[in-house]
């Protein structure tokens, strides 16, 4: 498989996909290392995994190139995301073996009750390339320290950073029967829905999710999975700061070329301060440094996937003809590498593909609004349930609407965030289960219920 840096065009490296007969006698390994594994105590395998957090630290510059030149992330976002994703490995010290300890119910009495957390056994995490290090630890980390065994399948852009989980998991002392890295594209993860394996937890598009979520239904072992959105952000006429809210707006639309799950996708302005926050959108994204994402002040580099500039192009050449006016970028940067403008679209619809389906790219469409019930009832109108920020000065004013909605995660004058602490989850066509907090430690077991007479 190719290996090919989306800035330059240029193939970085080949890897070896692994093979039908590999895979199977990977998954012998796993089933028969995690009965090994599930035996030593929540504190043993989360030393290792402290371990592991520590040598990703060390080598952070390494790694982050080795991110940015698969994926085309400017150099300071890779290093943004290996530090940040730290914080999975500190929820985990805090609070694993508390969400992992037996539980005694009832200790009186003629009959005593307790609940034991028994991990699934050996899952599958199939992956995305947009975070792999967020994502990958969301799964894996949490799944390692409950005892379970890790098939692990980054998506073939991120192939190489997985790679690098698997030789720093190993130097954790984490074996090889334990956790697993495989290298292949959608074949191979058709091949591992095939497995036999006790769960599923994949990170990736609703199209795929939905796929796996029904090729495995026979098998009745837990699925996972965390996929797209179209999130909607809704700025109020309270806000005092509009320049500030739309360097904030735009950060959350464009960091990361826009290409993550949880972006900004479409944006709602009170008619009132439409115009001022518009100019000062565009201001701000017609400042960001776009070129080299190996240059730390490169704010937006290349999108990770070629294919996404042609949707790039229709999401446009489709709103324009509906009657959107685009007040910057809009067109694919000629050269070498995967560029596309930063882009912003006023004057959209619902009717317009860029407030209906996922972007996933440097592009943001924003549309003008009367009222708190017409925003409301412009971000319900979604199939997909991920996040729904508001920005206002009224904190009341802003849960009343965003109690309403049906997503997994809402925010209060911020967005685009994830933390450890609280559940990560989508609704509709944005996903099923949670990773992240006490929820996310428990998706990783199955509890055995006792009921003791002595
Ligand atoms: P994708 O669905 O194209 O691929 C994801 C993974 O699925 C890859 O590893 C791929 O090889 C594998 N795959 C493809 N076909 C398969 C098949 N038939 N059987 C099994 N596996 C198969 O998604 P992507 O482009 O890697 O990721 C982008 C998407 O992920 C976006 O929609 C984004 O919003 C979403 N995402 C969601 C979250 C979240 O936490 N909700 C986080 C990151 C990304």
């Amino acid at each position: 498989m190719k290996i090919i840096n989306p800035a330059t065009e240029e193939v970085i490296t080949e890897l070896q996909e692994t093979t039908k007969v590999e895979l199977r006698e990977i998954l012998e390994s796993l089933h028969k290392g995690q009965v090994v594994w599930a035996k030593r105590s929540v504190e043993e395998r989360l030393e290792r995994i402290i371990r592991f957090g520590e040598l990703i630290q060390v080598n952070v510059n390494e790694l982050a190139e080795i991110l940015t030149s698969e994926t085309g992330k400017p150099l300071q976002q890779s290093l943004n995301e290996i530090k940040g994703a730290q914080n999975r490995i500190e929820h985990l010290r805090q609070n694993a073996e508390k969400w992992l300890a037996p539980e005694t119910i009832v200790d009186s009495g003629s009959t005593r009750e307790k609940i034991v957390y028994e991990p699934l056994g050996v899952i599958a995490n199939i992956s995305a390339w947009n975070f792999p290090y967020n994502v990958g630890y969301n799964v894996f980390l949490y799944a390692l320290v409950a005892g379970n065994s890790v098939l692990y399948k980054p998506s073939e852009f991120a192939s190489l950073t997985g790679k690098q989980f698997e030789k720093y998991l190993r130097q954790a002392g984490i074996s090889e029967n334990v956790f697993q890295c495989v290298v292949g594209d959608g074949s191979l993860g058709q091949q591992i829905l095939k497995s036999d394996l006790d769960g599923y937890f994949f990170t990736g598009s609703h199209a795929t999710g939905l796929h796996i979520a029904t090729t495995v239904a026979h098998k009745l072992v837990p699925v996972q999975l965390e996929l797209g959105g179209k999130d909607p952000l809704y700025v109020m006429d309270d806000v005092t700061d509009v320049k500030q809210a739309a360097i904030n707006a735009a950060e959350g639309a464009f960091y990361n070329n826009g290409q993550s799950c949880c972006a900004v996708e479409r944006i709602y302005v009170s008619e009132k301060i439409h115009d001022e926050f518009v100019d000062a959108l565009v201001a701000e994204v017609k400042s960001y440094k776009i070129g080299d994402p190996m240059n730390l002040e490169t704010f937006v580099g290349p999108l990770t996937r070629k294919q996404q500039l042609q949707v790039l192009k229709n999401q446009v050449a489709d709103a324009k003809s509906k009657g959107a006016d685009l007040s910057s970028g809009g067109k694919e940067i000629e050269g070498i590498g995967y560029y596309f403008q930063p882009t912003v679209l006023i004057n959209c619809t619902h009717e317009m593909e860029v407030m209906k389906a996922e972007s996933f790219g440097p592009i943001i469409g924003i549309q003008k609004v009367s009222s708190d019930e017409e925003a409301l009832q412009l971000m319900a109108d979604t199939e997909y349930g991920l996040t729904a920020a508001i920005f206002s000065n009224d904190e009341k004013r802003a849960l009343n609407l965003l109690k309403e909605l049906n997503v997994g995660t809402v925010y209060w004058n911020c967005c685009d965030r994830v933390s450890p602490n609280v559940p990560w989850s989508g609704r509709n066509n944005s996903g099923l289960g949670s990773t992240l907090s006490a929820q996310g430690i428990r998706a990783f077991v199955q509890p055995k219920s006792y009921h003791l007479r002595p």
